[in-house]
């Protein structure tokens, strides 16, 4: 019998990556064939974002992209747009099923009731937030472990409290218990992830506690964290920061360096104790690569606070800058504050910041030269091998015999420009 065959667009962040990662491989082991494109599907699945407008306009083309090109096969919306849009959802793909994220570990059982001809009250799945088992056939190298969902923050600028709702914390078991599974099925590197992981708490054990607990099980593998909110750090965490399994690299979320945004922002700290976090991790290692995400354009931001902004990345040294335009979204606070910035200056501002950004990247590879890298090697494009060594930086390897998905020590000889994008390039030591 022909295998029926699913496919998987992801938008967004890596909690969106994990949870397609695990649906996945849970589809896999029923036995359907996994794509990652709508063509000749039996299912097309659009794990959407909707952290931006922009974030909604890709999702949106995703789908109708699908549609256009003859999807007529089971069409299913999920993620943060279709909680934050259900309806209008459900009216503009009156044949699609919309599932909220709750709902969504629940999409195997769904679709089986789809090809079953059965009629199910979406509430009759038991869905859940956690409710993923481990994934061993995914669309990644390094494996995306979710420990958190959810964010009771409300950052002024934010709707992702609205559409992934309060702060809930994955038990320590199952965390660890993911985690061994992964390094059993062959994963060399986890990525922790969540809303707001920072803020873990579980039983009265804090993040720096479980991630002790994760860097203590007794496997070869190296473990990365994924966006990280520069607040609530302890002792323990920076010290866990020195780890040999912990990779040198954070993406510690500034989005304004100047103090009268942040805190129109609502954020939980200020420039300063974002520079001290920074400072503290670059005395313990000179090279840690901290990477960032920056607004420009939030309502009231003046010349001199995007300065400001310009000025940290002097200051810092990011070795990458992920530049959001101010995006207004309904149902949050800083839609509702006047004084907004104008799409012109909103634009300006990021073609600024983003050259910026790209000479600040370049300064931080450039550093890496003459350094030994070890490389996990993910992809391999005729005689260049392609991975990340441990400060997540991109790493070409010129040999035709390595492996996917295997350590390799290199040895970084110089750093190249490939369609505007830095690159490293080295030698196997
Ligand atoms: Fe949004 Fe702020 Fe929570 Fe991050 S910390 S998810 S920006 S509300």
């Amino acid at each position: 019998m022909m295998k029926r065959k699913v496919g998987f667009k992801t938008l967004g962040c890596r909690l969106n990556q994990f949870e397609t990662d695990a649906l996945a491989s849970k589809f896999s082991d029923l036995g359907y064939e996994v794509v990652a494109e709508s063509k000749d599907t039996d299912v097309f699945i659009v794990n959407t974002c909707t952290v931006t407008n922009q974030s909604d306009q890709k999702s949106r083309y995703v789908v109708n992209n699908a549609l256009n090109k003859g999807h007529n096969g089971m069409l299913v919306i999920t993620g943060c747009m279709a909680n934050h849009h259900k309806e209008k959802l459900e009216q503009k793909y009156p044949n699609a099923y919309v599932v909220s994220n709750d709902q969504k570990s629940a999409i195997p059982e769904l679709v089986a009731a789809h090809f079953n001809k059965e009629i199910v009250p979406s509430n009759q799945y038991v869905g859940g937030v956690f409710n993923y088992a481990p994934a061993a056939e995914t669309f990644h190298t390094r494996s995306m472990i979710k420990i958190q969902d959810g964010c009771d923050n409300f950052c002024t600028f934010c709707i992702i409290p609205k559409v992934r709702g309060r702060a809930v914390s994955r038990p320590v078991e199952d965390v660890l218990e993911n985690i061994k599974q992964v390094i059993a099925f062959g994963y060399k590197e986890v990525v922790i992830t969540g809303v707001n992981i920072s803020r873990y708490e579980f039983e009265g054990l804090k993040f720096s506690g479980l991630l002790k607990q994760i860097l203590d099980l007794p496997f070869d593998f190296r473990v990365r964290i994924s966006s990280i909110e520069p607040d609530g750090f302890d002792e323990a965490f920076f010290k866990l920061c020195d780890h040999p399994k912990m990779t040198p690299h954070l993406h510690l979320c500034l989005q304004s360096a100047s103090e009268p945004i942040l805190l129109q922002m609502r954020r939980m700290y200020t420039y300063k104790s974002y520079m001290r976090i920074v400072e503290r991790l670059r005395r313990m290692n000179p090279l840690f690569n901290i990477t960032t995400d920056l607004i420009v354009g939030f309502p009231g931001e003046t010349d001199q606070d995007f300065e400001v902004s310009l000025k940290a990345l002097d200051e810092l040294q990011f070795g990458h800058v992920h530049t959001f335009k101010y995006s207004r979204r309904e149902d949050t606070r800083a839609a509702r504050m006047d004084n907004a910035v104008n799409e012109k200056i909103k634009k300006e501002r990021s073609e600024v910041l983003r050259s910026k950004a790209l000479n600040s990247k370049m300064a931080f590879q450039q550093k890496l030269i003459g350094t030994t890298q070890k490389v996990l090697v993910e992809t391999i494009n005729g005689n260049w091998a392609e991975g990340y060594g441990e400060f997540y930086a991109p790493v070409k390897i010129a040999c035709e015999k390595l492996i996917r998905n295997q350590f390799y020590n290199v040895r970084i000889k110089d750093m190249l420009i490939n369609e505007g994008e830095p690159h490293l390039v080295g030698d196997l030591v």
